[in-house]
């Protein structure tokens, strides 16, 4: 439920109302916004009484939300969320962020090299996995904390953001001490303990979704993570499952103007997951920015004939180089521009 105050209303009044609502039981937030300030009433469980807020000096309205998820929908903050990440980083805003990497951080020399490759094409964001969730057993898991020391590296070395998944909440915590993001991955979109976890965690949240979800699902999984007080949220597309082994996914694009429509949460898109298919990154990519996707995620390995994991997937890194100047052109025509990597990220 949101109560929007009056145009002018006054800190005092506002306070009472967030009282008034403390008083019920519930939790409030004061949700200061360009046109009017709006106090959310946390927790509805449906038995609210409005009528005590309706009639609170210096209260306008009172709005119930029809939506299932609340915080991250369109009705509770009509301003989209910028996050903002070191370095001027920002994802978001009008600019288009682009995270690129190996799947799975697999030695020292390889993510410095991925590192290197990924931040001379323009992208401000490395990725890399330490634990990979990986269908077999007997795939390649990671190499765990080990690589984190070695995405630690590569962020002061070279100079790049680091985002990388966390799969449970021990992870959360040694990956908050690295990372400028935390992934959580499709696999554990409904997670429910990781999202209470990385909920709590001092940094932003990548929340993939789920290779079955619904849109919906997507929204109400982000709502656990706001919940808990992380608002720095960050969703994307990565193709759901469909019946045509021909791609590995099939990349819903809709998502993207669909979940701008519903939620005020920045999406980024995957063409590399979303299709599974070197050669249909690219298009996909460009596809992606477009459909007005704020920003990418693209795997990116230096010999991806190598890759101990979605090597087939992988771009070489001559052809990152080729997506980020085909992104670029295009972000530009629909006002966009991608953004640069920082020169520092201390
Ligand atoms: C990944 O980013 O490497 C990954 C495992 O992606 P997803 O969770 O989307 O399958
Ligand atoms: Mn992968």
């Amino acid at each position: 439920m949101l109560i929007v105050m009056r145009h002018g209303a006054t800190q005092q009044e506002i306070q009472r109302v967030m009282a008034v609502i403390r008083d019920m039981g519930y939790a409030a937030r004061a949700l200061p916004g360009a046109q009017r300030t709006a106090v959310g009433l946390v927790g509805n469980d449906g038995r609210v009484d409005a009528s005590r807020l309706e009639g609170l000096p210096g209260v306008q309205e009172v709005i119930q939300v029809t939506k299932p998820y609340k915080q991250v929908s369109r009705e509770w903050q009509p301003e989209g969320t910028v996050v903002r990440l070191a370095g001027g980083v920002t994802i978001g805003g009008p600019e288009v962020a682009v995270i690129a990497g190996p799947c799975s951080v697999e030695s020292e020399q390889q993510i410095l090299a991925a590192a290197r490759q990924v931040k001379d094409a323009g992208a401000a964001i490395l990725r890399g996995g330490a634990w990979k969730p990986r269908t077999s057993p007997y795939s390649f898991q990671g190499l765990g904390e080990p690589a984190l020391k070695l995405l630690a590296k590569a962020r002061e070395e070279v100079g790049v953001l680091i985002c990388t998944e966390a799969m449970d909440a021990e992870g959360v915590e040694l990956c908050s001490e690295v990372a400028d993001i935390i992934q959580i991955g499709a696999r554990n979109m409904q997670n429910f303990p990781l999202l209470k976890a990385a909920g709590r965690a001092k940094k932003p949240v990548l929340l993939k979704r789920g290779m079955s979800a619904t849109i919906e699902e997507l929204l109400l999984s982000a709502e656990y993570l706001l919940a808990e007080g992380n608002h720095d949220v960050i969703l994307c597309e990565r193709g759901v499952r469909g019946f045509d082994t021909a791609t590995r996914n099939i990349f819903d694009l809709t998502t993207i103007p669909l979940v701008h429509q519903l939620s005020h949460l920045p999406i980024i898109a995957d063409p590399s997951h979303g299709t599974g298919l070197r050669d249909k990154v690219i298009p996909m990519a460009r596809a992606a920015v477009a459909a007005g996707a704020d920003g990418l995620i693209v795997e990116v390995h230096p010999t991806p004939e190598d890759a101990l994991s979605d090597g087939a997937q992988s771009l070489f890194p001559e052809q990152f180089a080729q997506l980020m100047r085909d992104v670029r052109a295009i972000a530009e025509v629909i006002g966009r521009r991608v953004v640069e990597p920082a020169s520092a990220v201390a």
